[in-house]
C-alpha cells in the first residue's frame, strides 16, 4: 500500500519519538508508561513545548507493527498516545493491535480532530487555539485544562458543563507559569470541589 494510503488507514503512522518512562501528569500520573509520540499538529498553542511535533513530514512514517513492537521491550503495559494532535489520524488500527497485545491504551488530545481508537483513558485537554470537534465530548475520561492565563478558569468551565458527568476535571498550571498561578488554581479548586490540580510531576523528576 501506498505510504500515503496507509497514514489514511492508520496503518502506518509518522513516529516523532517514543519512550518508556512515568506518566508525569493526570489521573494516572506516577505509573510506568511507554509515550508514542506522533507527529503533526495545527493547533498552535503559543506555549507548546513540543514544537518539532507540530511539522508531520519530518518524522517517519512507521508501520504500526513497528510501533507496537517498541512497546513490547519494555515491562510495562500501559501506552499513552499523544503528539503532536494524535487525532489527526485514525487510532483504530494502533489501538486494535496494542490491545491484541495486552496493553491499556491511553490518549492525551486536544480534541480537535474527530475521535477514533479503542481507549481505555482519555484525557481531553482543550486549547483555546483550535476548537474541539464534538465527538470528544461523550469519550472524554478527563478534562484537563492547562491554565496559562487567568481567563483559563472560565475557559475550563465552558468545558466542563459539555463532558460527562463522572469526567475527572484537573486544573494544571502552563510550566512557564506555575508560580505565577499555582495560589489561584489551589484557592480555586478548594472552592470548586469538583475540580483537581494535575501537576507535571516528570518535570520535577526531570524525566520525559
Ligand atoms: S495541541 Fe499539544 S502539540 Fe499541539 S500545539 Fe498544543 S500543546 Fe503543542
Amino acid at each position: 500500500m501506498e505510504k500515503k494510503t496507509a497514514v489514511a488507514a492508520g496503518t502506518m503512522l509518522p513516529l516523532m519519538e517514543a519512550f518508556y518512562t512515568i506518566q508525569g501528569e493526570g489521573t494516572f500520573s506516577g505509573t510506568p508508561a511507554y509515550f508514542i509520540r506522533l507527529g503533526g499538529c495545527d493547533v498552535g498553542c503559543v506555549w507548546c513545548d513540543v514544537k518539532a511535533s507540530w511539522e508531520a513530514a519530518k518524522w517517519p512514517v512507521l508501520p504500526i507493527e513497528e510501533i507496537v513492537e517498541g512497546a513490547l521491550q519494555y515491562p510495562g503495559r500501559l501506552v499513552v498516545i499523544t503528539g503532536g494532535e494524535p487525532l489527526m489520524y485514525n487510532l483504530d488500527p494502533l489501538t486494535r493491535l496494542l490491545k491484541e497485545n495486552g496493553f491499556t491504551t491511553n490518549i492525551e488530545t486536544s480534541g480537535a480532530h474527530p475521535f477514533s481508537g479503542d481507549f481505555d483513558w482519555v484525557c481531553f485537554s482543550p486549547k483555546k487555539f483550535k476548537t474541539p470537534h464534538p465527538s470528544i465530548y461523550a469519550v472524554a475520561d478527563e478534562l484537563k485544562v492547562v491554565v496559562f492565563h487567568k481567563s483559563d478558569f472560565d475557559f475550563a468551565e465552558k468545558h466542563a458543563v459539555l463532558v460527562r458527568e463522572n469526567c475527572r476535571k484537573l486544573l494544571q498550571p502552563e510550566w512557564s507559569k506555575s508560580d505565577l498561578f499555582i495560589n489561584s488554581i489551589i484557592d480555586y479548586v478548594k472552592s470548586h470541589p469538583n475540580w483537581k490540580v494535575s501537576l507535571q510531576t516528570h518535570k520535577f523528576m526531570e524525566i520525559p
